[in-house]
């Protein structure tokens, strides 16, 4: 299998490569160029498997550079009861009846995120090893708060690998500003920076595109790659989740092998919404995609219209993690919707960064239509379902998993529609305990983090991850806070180069 640019269908690398440059040099992303199957049989078959070989067994099909050896290496690594605390890894809860929610935050930073950042660096060392690349990967991170804890993570202490965060010294929850402040391990470092995320973010971008900067730390043989969704790396452990709990739900006869399934995912970025369309394109039986918004409904919007449009205000919500206006990965939907019209996606995307707006075909407008429902709700609507979850069915929630549950409802309420439902649950609601118990309680709380935390857990019957709950003795090791100036700098002397 080879990787296609959505920007120029003609260039063809090796996973290997995809995953080590991690966008293409034209601004593309790069997609498979091809969506393997799974058959029904095969699925009924990684019933009996633990989660890191259903994993590899996925993987096999697009990392076909990979040995069966090193799929292993990664995926072992990577999914065991070291890192998650959870034996299944992505463990399902029954919400209601035909409701199940998938609980993907039993890592070790207690957000989805962590079930592709435990292994993006396996496999970006084990790439790299493979094109003989023989340099250190430095990897970079501007963070709203959960990518960049999730990343830091990930990359300690794994061989050949260095990496640096940014956050917003302002925008970060004092949950999340700890977490990354405490971020053990001898190859990270972390920084607040002075301003916004889209500075962090813009910042983060200069010193990836600086000339002199790459041939200085070509030099010191060094490279940058990127932690971000728009690394396939990190797609295709979340296609492995999808696949994983319909194959779980036939096992526990909660559904017959065959039957179609809903699957709800609250976006921000599209990354792990796109990863259930490929499950559903490799062979997985689904009715309805149902992307789920906050206020920030850029999305809902445009799977309605067809119009996407970034011209708006943006909203700060209690669901911060999707807080975005641009969603990176919606490139690879239109790019296999389009039939990898690779023209029709340059014309899209250079739209949007000219005029930040872009309008697609009637027949792509069909087809979105066809495969996805859209809906979101506010921050109040995002607490009444976290109350009503609480009270109804004594299962506690966190903010984002929350906007899916409501526009999930919605669905029902206007379709009628009661095929079984996978909700992706995406956070720990100990991750968002000022939000979640304001939501519980009817009040906001004045305890400190950590007291609502322990407040949370008296009131919960799911216990406090212990990642969380060792926070409070830990050592704040990065105070460095920097003005946005300064960061080439910062990276340089950080490097020591
Ligand atoms: C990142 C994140 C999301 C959004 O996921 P995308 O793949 O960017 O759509 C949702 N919830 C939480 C808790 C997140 O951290």
């Amino acid at each position: 299998m080879f990787y296609n640019s959505t920007r120029n269908s003609e260039i063809k690398v090796s996973s290997a490569e995809a995953i080590t440059q991690g966008i293409s040099a034209d601004g593309g992303l790069f997609v498979p160029d091809s969506i393997p199957s799974i058959t029904l049989d095969e699925v009924k078959a990684l019933g009996d498997m633990s989660y890191a070989d259903r994993a590899a067994y996925v993987f096999k099909k697009y990392l076909t550079d990979f040995s069966d050896a090193e799929i292993h290496y990664c995926t072992d690594n990577a999914y065991s009861t070291k890192n998650f605390e959870s034996e299944s890894i992505a463990e399902i809860s029954h919400l209601f009846d035909g409701t199940y929610m998938l609980e993907l935050w039993h890592g070790p930073t207690c957000a989805f995120k962590d079930m592709a950042l435990q292994i993006l660096p396996y496999f970006l060392t084990t790439s790299a090893k493979k094109i003989n690349l023989d340099k250190k990967i430095i990897i970079l991170v501007a963070t709203s708060g959960d990518t960049g804890k999730a990343a830091l993570e990930g990359f300690r202490d794994v061989e050949g690998t260095q990496i640096l965060v940014f956050y917003p010294e302002q925008g970060v929850s004092p949950m999340q500003k700890r977490q990354m402040k405490t971020q053990e391990g001898d190859n990270v470092g972390v920084c607040a920076l002075k301003g916004n995320f889209d500075d962090c973010q813009n910042g983060v971008k200069a010193i990836f595109t600086n000339d002199d900067i790459k041939n200085t730390l070509d030099e010191n043989s060094m490279m940058f790659s990127s932690a971000n969704s728009i690394n396939w790396g990190r797609l295709v452990p979340q296609i492995v989740y999808y696949i994983s709990s319909y194959a779980e739900l036939v096992k526990d006869g909660e559904i017959q092998l065959g039957d179609k399934i809903n699957i709800v995912v609250p976006t921000g970025n599209f990354g792990n919404i796109l990863a259930a369309y490929y499950a559903k394109h490799m062979g997985i039986p689904v009715n309805k995609l149902i992307c789920a918004s906050n206020i920030n409904n850029v999305l809902t919007d445009f799977i309605n219209t067809g119009v996407y449009d970034k011209n708006r205000r943006f909203y700060a919500t209690c669901s911060p993690s999707m807080d975005i206006l641009i969603s990176s990965n919606l490139e690879r939907l239109l790019y296999l919707m389009t039939g990898r019209n690779d023209e029709a996606i340059k014309d899209w995307f250079g739209k949007l960064a000219a005029e930040g707006k872009y309008e697609v075909s009637d027949d792509t407008k069909a087809k979105l239509n066809d495969e996805f429902y859209a809906g979101y709700c506010d921050d109040a609507q995002t607490k009444k379902t976290i109350h009503e979850i609480y009270e109804k069915y004594s299962y506690t929630c966190d903010t984002h998993t929350a906007v899916a549950v409501k526009v999930y409802e919605d669905y029902k309420r206007e379709t009628g529609d009661m095929t079984k439902t996978i909700i992706a649950s995406t956070a720990s609601p100990y991750k968002f305990s000022a939000s979640v118990l304001e939501a519980i309680e009817g009040k906001a709380s004045d305890l400190d983090e950590y007291d609502m935390v322990a407040r949370l857990a008296e009131l919960s019957d799911i216990s406090v991850p212990s990642a969380l709950a060792d926070l409070k003795n830990k050592n704040e090791r990065f105070n460095d806070s920097i003005e946005k100036e300064s960061m080439k700098d910062y990276v340089l002397k950080n490097l020591g180069i």
